[in-house]
């Protein structure tokens, strides 16, 4: 019996672990830390060996093949170990997409990735497709392919999985846009975290697809070095292109070969440029896999965005208070400000991976009346806007930071929580800082 050894006892880990049983492998789930009390319940109820707070080497040195989470670092000494012993160690979606003939949409980039995820896979069922959602977003794709028997897949796919490809190939990819992120684990050498996210792309055939912002310089340029076999279909909000999607006259063009939608933007339910792409690539998709045209203007008209991004949550005396706190880097912010359209209070701040904050001056002076930084270390963000703005406030809890943004804000202002930093030093996660926003707001 061949034995499977997995690194991490979480989501893609306790996946994995279940569809490797039903495919007959030994299975070991090994974690360094605790294994949450839910996935404990699950190895049991299936009758699978596990441990946690340690790694038995000699239980885990003797894999045919090791899944190791998308968390651990290539880095650790054991995974150098394992690999120096020539042992295949691979991600998730290496391991489980062999199990299925499914068409696989696999969705990454540095932004937009959930958003891009959630309305393609919008789309797809609005049109009666049998289709599954998994990936980084929530489910694991391995245990989707163990339980379910999906015609179709919408992947969210992190760099980190990508790393452990060998085969994996999606039939449509769809590469959103790649600006500086996670450089801590690619030697803070931006040519490699490209290099990652590029790997969607590595096994695609001239029968496969390839959808990209042509926007996006660091991807455009990339592609000009590094031509791929797959057929590719790019998206622009600034050029009308040959093929693929881009703006004319207010309407999305959808173009592939003879083919046309066409989409109203102001019937669209996301705001703001970067939605507007983001529109663009989910739709390409679709129609890549056969949606009817009006299913696609249906379903981009109709989807409710995913909470935490550019989430509206209440009005309050004429204020609108806005939670997008899964904006934990520049770029996102960006388009944050971007697609503000009244006076703004920002609340930004947080942990700081490396921030430069001039590209958002343009934006700051034309939208943002005040800045209340929340975050324990603040200083970056006062000495680059402290100048710029005539307002800037310094909060250390959110309670605190809602309180002065409801006593600045005027009737018709926006209040804004895009912090471009990560939420570590005050919150659990992003989820947390958005909830306790919203929380706030609720209790003003
Ligand atoms: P990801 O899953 O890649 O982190 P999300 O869809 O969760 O992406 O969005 C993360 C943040 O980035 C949110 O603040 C959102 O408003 C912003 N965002 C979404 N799409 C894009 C895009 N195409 N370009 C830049 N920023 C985006």
């Amino acid at each position: 019996m061949a034995r499977l050894v997995i690194l991490g006892g979480g989501e893609s880990g306790v996946g994995t672990a279940i569809l490797g049983l039903r495919k007959g492998y030994e299975v070991f789930v090994s974690d360094k830390g605790e294994i949450k009390q839910e996935y404990k319940n699950v190895l049991e109820h299936y009758g699978i060996d596990w441990e946690e707070k340690k790694h038995s080497k000699e239980k885990i040195l003797n894999a045919d093949v090791v899944m190791k989470s998308p968390g651990i670092p290539d880095t650790v000494s054991l995974i150098v170990e394992l690999v120096g012993k020539g042992i295949p160690v691979v991600s998730e979606i290496e391991f489980a997409s062999p199990y299925t003939d499914a068409t696989i949409i696999g969705i990454t980039g540095s932004n937009g990735k959930t958003t891009t995820t959630m309305l393609t896979h919008h789309i797809l069922k609005g049109d009666g497709l049998n289709v599954g959602m998994a990936g980084n977003i929530g489910d694991s794709f391995a245990k989707m392919v163990a339980e379910k028997a999906c015609e179709c897949y919408v992947l969210e796919i992190s760099s980190f999985q990508l790393d452990g490809i060998v085969d994996f190939k999606p039939h449509i990819a769809i590469l959103t846009n790649i600006t500086p992120d996670h450089l801590d684990r690619y030697d803070y050498q931006f040519e490699n975290y490209v290099a990652s996210k590029f790997r969607i792309a590595k096994n695609q055939t001239n029968e496969d697809f390839l959808i990209y912002d042509a926007d996006d310089e660091v991807i455009v340029s990339w592609l000009a070095k590094h031509p791929v076999k797959s057929i590719v279909m790019p998206f622009s909000i600034q050029k009308e292109l040959d093929q693929g999607a881009f703006l004319k006259n207010n309407e999305i063009v959808i173009k592939i070969n003879n083919e046309i939608i066409k989409m109203k933007t102001s019937t669209l339910a996301l705001e703001g440029k970067h939605n507007l792409k983001n529109t663009m690539a989910a739709s390409l998709a679709a129609k890549l896999v056969g949606i009817r045209k009006q299913t696609i203007r249906d379903c981009v008209a109709n989807f409710q965005g995913a909470e935490h991004r550019l989430e509206k949550v209440l009005k309050i005396q004429h204020v609108q208070y806005i939670n997008d706190s899964k904006a934990t880097n520049v770029n996102a912010t960006y388009f944050a400000l971007d697609s503000m359209s009244s006076p703004t209070v920002w609340i930004v701040g947080g942990v700081d991976k490396g921030n430069n904050y001039k590209e958002l001056m343009p934006l700051v002076r034309e939208k943002v009346k005040a800045i209340i930084c929340l975050g324990s270390d603040n200083s970056k963000i006062v000495d680059a806007f402290g100048n710029v703005v005539d307002l800037l406030v310094e909060t250390y809890a959110m309670e605190e930071a809602v309180k002065v943004a409801y006593k600045i804000a005027e009737r018709g202002d926006t209040v804004l929580l895009s912090p471009a930093c990560a939420s570590f030093d005050l919150f659990k996660n992003y989820e947390d800082r958005g909830n306790q926003f919203k929380e706030a707001i609720k209790n003003l």
